[in-house]
């Protein structure tokens, strides 16, 4: 039986397919080595997140049952809030069943036809998914550019505007100049928005970016968070003030349509928050890791969990991530449209609970299979 879309998508996935850029699920081996995955810290399979889990799922049941606003909200969701509060130092925080609702949620909640948002060229798709659905004017800012943001601010003919960044880029690693934006919003009158999804757990000791560079609890400062990378759990959240967790609660689409995190990856992310607060120096881990892989493969050093090896050819990024994976390792293959620059990346995860002897082992492997396929690192131009 064919459908009535057949001919169309198979016209698409041929285009796919010829340009190197067919995307497929597969089943990881349990025994890989991940050098992939975005538990940063290793908290997925800590003992004490997964007993913290474990708990809730025996109390609570296996789904929350309702959405917040109906009978959904458990205590674990509260415990889970204040957690993120006390770990960030922002004053209120609003739950949401994943990061990517958080971010729409958020900025739907936020823009309107009356609201300039100025997102940064290499903001996540779920930010500039956000930006789009609020029906917002919306102007791309230069990458990590705060004279361009500013000038932005001030040509602005609308009456509020929202700036969206991340605190560190998921793809390059690299820091966004959060005091300076948050300067330039304070002078304009206008909110900052950033995605800390890769900053929590990795910088600020593990409080993140925006903590690091004084911002907590500024009131021209909102942040959203994943509970999917170094916490290890699944979520997301908005930390702001308590009168935009209350705009929120009323307006934001993601958050009252949607039904309440598990109470299982609430109770997990909760005890992660605490552990990081805890043990800072699980960061030091990540980021020793991290140059470790910077030397081994040659490339620039990221403060950041994140190590990429730009690639020229979408095809060779993925054959060589293809032939580790079928030796047991398991690294990100990016390639357009999901990289900025239009260039492939091998993305290599610095997560702070693999052994050294592994990832030395795991590391000459990536070498191997690079020089075997004769895909080097190709130079930058920024
Ligand atoms: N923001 C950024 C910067 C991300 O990298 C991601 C996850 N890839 C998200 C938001 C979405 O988070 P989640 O996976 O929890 O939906």
């Amino acid at each position: 039986m064919t459908g009535p879309l057949d001919s169309w998508l198979r016209d698409k996935a041929r285009v796919r397919a010829d340009s190197g850029l067919r995307r497929r699920t597969v089943a990881i081996r349990e025994n890989s080595v991940d050098l992939a995955s975005n538990d940063y810290l290793g908290l997925s399979r800590d003992p004490r997140v997964v007993r913290a889990a474990s708990l809730a799922l025996h109390r609570y049941g296996a789904g929350s049952r309702a959405s917040r606003l109906v009978t959904g909200t458990l205590g674990v969701h509260t415990e889970l809030e204040d957690a993120l509060c006390g770990l960030t130092g922002q004053c209120a925080a609003l739950v949401f069943s994943s990061g990517y609702a958080a971010n729409t949620g958020l900025l739907t909640a936020v823009g309107d036809a009356d609201t300039l948002i100025v997102s940064d060229r290499h903001a996540h798709a779920s930010l500039v998914d956000g930006a789009r659905l609020s029906r917002s004017p919306v102007v791309i800012a230069e990458h990590n550019n705060v004279e361009h943001v500013a000038r932005l601010l001030g040509e602005r003919a609308q009456k509020r505007a929202v700036v969206v960044v991340e605190s560190i880029y998921s793809v390059l690693g690299d820091y966004a100049p959060l005091k300076e934006l948050a300067a330039v919003c304070e002078l304009h009158g206008a909110l900052l928005v950033v995605d800390e999804a890769h900053g929590i757990g990795v910088a600020g000791q593990g409080r993140g970016l925006s903590h690091q560079q004084g911002l907590a609890g500024h009131p021209n400062v909102v942040l959203t968070v994943t509970l999917s990378k170094s916490l290890g759990a699944q979520g997301g959240a908005v930390l702001g003030s308590e009168v935009l967790r209350e705009h929120l609660v009323n307006v934001a689409r993601p958050f009252i349509f949607d039904t309440a995190l598990a109470p299982a990856s609430a109770a997990a992310a909760a005890e992660a928050c605490r552990i990081v607060r805890r043990a800072p120096e699980l960061t030091d881990r990540l980021h020793a890791n991290g140059r470790v892989i910077a030397q081994a493969l040659g490339i620039e050093h990221a403060p950041a969990a994140v190590q990429s090896v730009p690639i020229d050819s979408p095809e060779l990024a993925l054959r060589a991530a293809e032939t580790l994976r079928h030796r047991g390792i398991l690294v990100g293959c990016f390639r357009p449209p999901s990289v900025p620059g239009g260039i492939s990346r091998l993305r290599l995860t610095a997560r702070a609970d693999v052994e050294f002897h592994d990832l030395t082992v795991a590391l000459s492997a990536v070498r191997g299979v690079m020089a075997e396929l004769g895909a080097r690192p190709v130079e930058v131009v920024a």
